[in-house]
């Protein structure tokens, strides 16, 4: 067949179409977007893959045309399926800005069907960004302030992917699918790495010619955020894909949004260049943290997803999967409930790390929350367990100490000579200050956030660190109305010395 010669009539006629490929949010399943990739489909030969004619276009300088052929195609679809609030992505070559505006034109097209440019995302492969750098730039630059998203696609096919992530600012890597192809020891070093990186560098990941069940997996665990491949679905046709959304859930505006903030959350290890020198396969996942992405809805818990180091935890604690979990959280007479929710509200209050200690089965362990994304009512909290300790007189030092502490609602250590606190306990409803920051700081910001107004100034003149230095008796104490929920409850606050040095600062209701 003779591209050159059929192809302005194959263009008029409809014969070159978007196909669309699925992707797919990798922690919900669900359909975040799809890649339309261009077919040409003849009425004598039928689907003729980009293979065939790609090459053939960009040589005669004719691929804009095609380019712009699929945007147009992707902007009906998108037109025609409105509610489904589908992102798209398309392909653009390098041949695209050598003679054309290519700005203005694809401009012109979402204007014609008014599709806002964050609906479509452009790829650029790095021969791209590498060639015509001058032009390139002014165009990526349009393009972003226009509102276009820009993704690079098949990164780490060529020889430049490094220098073209230094220069060019992209919202999703898209990892070439020759690296998920061997998925052997070394390939899974360098996806590792790569997703390592992307988190790194704020951009999204997305993985490409994902074929099969383990890989996908794998690529969930590391936090790669975007799955496409056959394992999900081939490109297929616009009729095909529209068989195929009704079938599966599809990631609403608000939904993307709110899961696009979980992306940013790093799965991995803390260090990433811990050595990549002599670790075998397990030890890809192995030195990362226990981690769970939670979603806190109307006082339910739902595992979104945990990795293999929190399974690790869970197993100690007495859960043999996250099933089990999630019904005890969920069980209003589970006893541990209540603070998990106290906990979880604090982070979301607070957005800092909460932090609470406790012992399930004989462990005991630290369990760590933060808020990473809300939306409506729903959030999604990042949740970090870590057993401290199975000894014994670990255990019985934290179990007496707190049924001690108990009594109070903060036990605080605080040393005003070093201007520092050090919090020993608080209830999980208890607001975190002092030990976060100085001594001075922290009393400030409680007596601003915690003390009722009307009993700040007393408050202040209570805790004046040269008159507690100078402590005629062992204790000073006085009453505040101390913020208690939504409301404040009158409070004994009491400040002990221990040494020379040391007091403790205890707050118990009353
Ligand atoms: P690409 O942009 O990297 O697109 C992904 C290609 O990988 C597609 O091939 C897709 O069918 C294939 N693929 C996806 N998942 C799997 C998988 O699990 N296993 C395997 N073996 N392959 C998978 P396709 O559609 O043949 O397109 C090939 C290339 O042609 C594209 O690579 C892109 O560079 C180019 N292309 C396609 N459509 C357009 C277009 O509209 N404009 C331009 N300029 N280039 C296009
Ligand atoms: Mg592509
Ligand atoms: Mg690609």
């Amino acid at each position: 067949m003779d591209f050159i010669k059929e192809f302005d009539n194959a263009i008029k006629s409809g014969h070159i179409v978007a196909y669309y490929q699925p992707l797919t949010r990798a922690v919900t399943g669900a359909v975040c977007g799809a890649e339309a990739l261009a077919r040409w489909i003849d009425p004598n030969v039928g689907v003729i893959p980009p293979s065939e004619f790609i090459s053939i276009l960009e040589e005669n300088r004719l691929i804009y045309k095609l380019d712009l052929a699929i945007i147009e195609d992707v902007c009906r679809f998108y037109n025609e399926n409105k509610d489904m609030n589908l992102n798209f992505s398309v392909n653009l070559s390098r041949i695209d800005f050598v003679e054309v505006d290519m700005f203005s034109l694809i401009d012109d097209i979402l204007k014609k069907y008014n599709v806002p440019s964050n609906v479509i995302h452009l790829e650029f492969t790095e021969s791209t960004m590498i060639q015509n750098t001058s032009i390139t730039r002014t165009l990526f630059n349009q393009f972003h302030n226009a509102g276009f998203e820009i993704w690079i696609d098949d990164f780490g096919s060529g020889f430049s992917s490094l220098q073209v992530l230094r220069e060019y600012d992209f919202d999703v890597l898209k990892i070439d699918m020759s690296i998920i192809k061997q998925f052997d020891t070394s390939s899974k070093k360098i996806l590792y790495s790569i997703i390592n990186m992307t988190k790194k560098l704020g951009m999204h990941s997305l993985a490409e010619g994902v074929e099969n069940y383990e890989q996908y997996q794998f690529l969930k665990n590391i936090g790669c955020e975007i799955i496409q491949g056959y394992y999900f679905s081939k490109p297929i046709s616009k009729k095909e894909f529209l068989d195929y959304l009704k079938i599966r859930k599809i990631e609403s505006k608000e939904d993307n949004e709110y899961w696009n903030k979980a992306g940013y959350l790093n799965f991995l290890s803390a260090d990433p260049l811990k050595s990549l020198s002599n670790f075998n396969d397990s030890d890809i996942i192995s030195d990362a943290a226990p981690l769970a992405l939670i979603e806190f809805h109307n006082d339910k818990f739902k595992y979104y997803f945990i990795n293999d180091q929190y399974r690790t935890e869970l197993k100690k604690l007495g859960f043999e999967t996250i099933i089990d979990l999630e019904n005890a959280v969920n069980d209003e007479k589970y006893e541990n409930r209540e603070n998990f929710i106290i906990q979880v509200k604090n982070s979301i209050l607070h957005g800092d790390i909460q932090r609470v200690d406790n012992i399930i089965n004989n462990v005991v362990f630290s369990h760590f929350t933060k808020l990473i994304s809300k939306m409506d009512n729903k959030y999604l909290i990042a949740s970090s367990i870590n057993s401290i300790s199975t000894k014994r007189t670990d255990f019985l030092v934290l179990k007496y100490s707190q049924s001690l502490y108990k009594t109070y609602d903060c036990v605080t250590e605080i040393t005003p000579k070093e201007d520092s606190a050090v919090q020993i306990y608080s209830t999980a409803g208890f607001a975190k200050i002092y030990g976060t920051k100085s001594l001075r700081e922290g009393i400030n910001e409680f007596a601003s956030n915690e003390v009722k107004p009307s009993d700040k100034e007393r408050y202040l003149k209570f805790f004046d660190l040269a008159k507690i230095i100078n402590m005629d008796g062992t204790y000073i104490q006085d009453i505040f109305l101390i913020r208690s929920g939504d409301s404040y409850k009158l409070k004994n606050v009491r400040i002990s010395k221990i040494d020379n040095e040391k007091y403790l600062y205890t707050i118990q209701s009353i």
